[in-house]
């Protein structure tokens, strides 16, 4: 019939509508978000059906959407040639509330109390965030079967809506919004396609306004390695990071399980940081099927992951999830974890097969992984293998690693010496060094202002202690005794008088087994600060 029907909103919606529209939400601009969200999603569910279906209506029509604004109207209409609905449909999805997101909210909503507005910006409202702007909707409908009704769908958000027979649609769905009054600007093609611009960039199915073609971009995520170029891989980077400089790495990678992830993650060519232009944002933006969810996800990954720009897209996501209950979300710290275990393993890699690039992304980034190490205890010892320095066994200039540490290290030998100072020169020249030496025992030259700090965090490697070579308690075994050795009498004569004469300035003086030319040197008792962590109070004005 050509009837009008009238129908009630459940009484979830009711409640929903009520909060969407009385609140004074200010970002309000994201119910185009959702309704363009919503079109990339019926038309996704299209192409699946050509797959698998024959008769579908109008099967020429393109797989788009197209914006309008019409300014002296005051109405935006976001139109695609999607999967379309039936009057049941209509009744079923935009008549209740079927998916948990929105239910969810709800919830949230009555915990917070219904004034706290705050909450719909965090959530994604679905459909019925068009009401924020609109005092009226439309939906004029044809679903994919030939033998469809032509529909539309009218609210005005209050109580209820209605559906009525119309003329020959097109395949798929028009949502006309009539903006309320304050609500203009959704109507100026400017702003809309700013808005497109931050949220639906990568939406794969191409977004028209008035027109013109807005996204240019595809979503290079969700291809097959295979299908990308390196010069699309750099623009991809450039636009994602607003950047003007090239990747240093590019890490492409999908998985299927645990999680479904499609994931384009870059390192910068430069350190942003380093030129002082102070703490990175976090820079690696979240998708649910090519919809950005949060272009800066604070606990997508950890702090020291900052320096990453690209995007992670997981099917596995809620679109609607908030990005408040994202923070301490389980799905969101499976991700940080799996992510975080792929780009190391994707570090090491690289480091393997071209150890000169890895070095030189270490020499610009290396201050990143040892904030990992100094504040991530999971990923330490993974990290510290990542770890690049120079010791008593390189030439000046040249890197090593843990690992080749111990492939050189002696039978037995249970830690990893090290020492932390300024340069290489003045490690060198001071005493401590001579013992290890002597014994052909290789020590570790930590030179960066931040090294100590990283040792301090870090108790061992692969089982292997580190000890600092300037501690006390070092007890350095089978040390071959060269010349003769002072009997028990005279040497307790000398280390009394050296402890007299050096009076308060020494805690104690003993005879000891770790010098070979110098008579003598100071050592840092087992529990005080070294002489790094000295210098580094006395210049704190400690
Ligand atoms: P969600 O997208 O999370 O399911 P929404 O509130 O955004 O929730 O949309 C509700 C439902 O309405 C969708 O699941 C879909 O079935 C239907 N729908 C909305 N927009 C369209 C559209 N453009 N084409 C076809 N169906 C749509
Ligand atoms: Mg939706």
């Amino acid at each position: 019939t050509a009837e009008v029907q009238q129908h009630g909103f459940q009484a979830e919606v009711k409640q929903l509508l009520d909060i969407v529209i009385h609140s004074l939400y200010t970002d309000r601009e994201i119910f185009i978000r959702e309704l363009v969200s919503n079109a990339s999603d019926a038309l996704e569910k299209l192409r699946l059906k050509q797959l698998t279906e024959k008769g579908i209506y109008k099967a020429d029509l393109p797989l788009e959407i197209t914006i309008t604004t019409d300014e002296d109207a005051k109405t935006l209409t976001i139109a695609d040639h999607g999967i379309g609905m039936t009057r049941e449909e209509l009744q079923q999805n935009l008549g209740t509330i079927a998916h948990s997101g929105t239910k969810a909210f709800l919830e949230q909503l009555k915990e917070k109390g219904e004034n706290n507005a705050d909450v719909i910006g965090k959530f994604g409202v679905g459909f019925y965030s068009a009401f924020m702007a609109a005092d009226e909707v439309e939906v004029y409908t044809h679903s994919w079967q030939e033998d469809a009704e032509n529909l539309k769908w009218t609210s005005d958000g209050a109580s209820g809506y209605s559906v009525e027979a119309v003329d020959e649609q097109a395949r798929g769905c028009k949502i006309v919004i009539k903006l309320k009054e304050g609500q203009e600007e959704f109507a100026k093609a400017e702003r809309v396609k700013e808005i497109l611009e931050k949220y639906s960039n990568f939406v794969t199915f191409p977004i028209n306004l008035n027109g013109e073609r807005v996204n240019k971009v595809e979503a290079l995520w969700m291809k097959s390695k295979s299908d990308v170029t390196e010069e699309e891989y750099k623009e991809f980077y450039k636009f994602v990071s607003h950047a003007w400089d090239e990747p240093t790495y590019t890490m492409h990678f999908s998985a299927d399980a645990p999680l479904a992830i499609n994931s384009l993650l870059f390192v910068p060519g430069e350190n942003q940081e380093q030129f002082g232009m102070g703490q990175m944002e976090p820079g690696v933006a979240l998708y649910c099927r090519k919809v950005l969810i949060d272009p800066k996800p604070s606990k997508l990954l950890p702090e020291w992951l900052r320096f990453l720009r690209g995007v992670i897209d997981s099917e596995d996501l809620p679109l609607n999830i908030s990005r408040e209950s994202m923070q301490d979300s389980a799905l969101i710290q499976k991700l940080n974890k799996l992510i975080t275990k792929r780009f190391l393993k994707f570090l090491e890699r690289q480091a393997k097969d071209d150890t000169e690039k890895y070095e030189g992304f270490y020499k610009k980034f290396s201050r990143f992984l040892k904030e990992g190490i100094a504040t991530s205890f999971e990923h330490q010892e993974q990290l510290a293998g990542l770890l690049r320095f120079e010791s008593t066994m390189t030439d000046a200039g040249k890197l090593t690693s843990m690992s080749e540490y111990l492939d050189r290290a002696k039978d037995g030998q249970e830690e990893i010496y090290y020492l932390v100072g300024n340069s290489r020169e003045l490690l060198e020249k001071g005493p401590y060094l001579e013992a290890f030496k002597a014994r052909g025992l290789e020590v570790i030259l930590f030179t960066d202002g931040v090294d100590q700090y990283v040792m301090d965090a870090l108790p061992e490697f692969k089982g292997k202690k580190f000890v600092a070579a300037d501690r006390a308690d070092i007890d350095l075994e089978d040390m071959d005794a060269e010349g003769e050795a002072l009997d028990e009498a005279s040497l307790k004569g000398l280390t009394d008088w050296l402890g007299e004469t050096l009076g308060e300035r020494v805690e104690k003086v003993e005879a000891g087994k770790r010098l070979v030319n110098s008579p003598v040197a100071a050592l840092a008792p087992k529990e005080a600060p070294n002489a790094q962590m000295r210098a580094m109070m006395k210049a704190m004005g400690q």
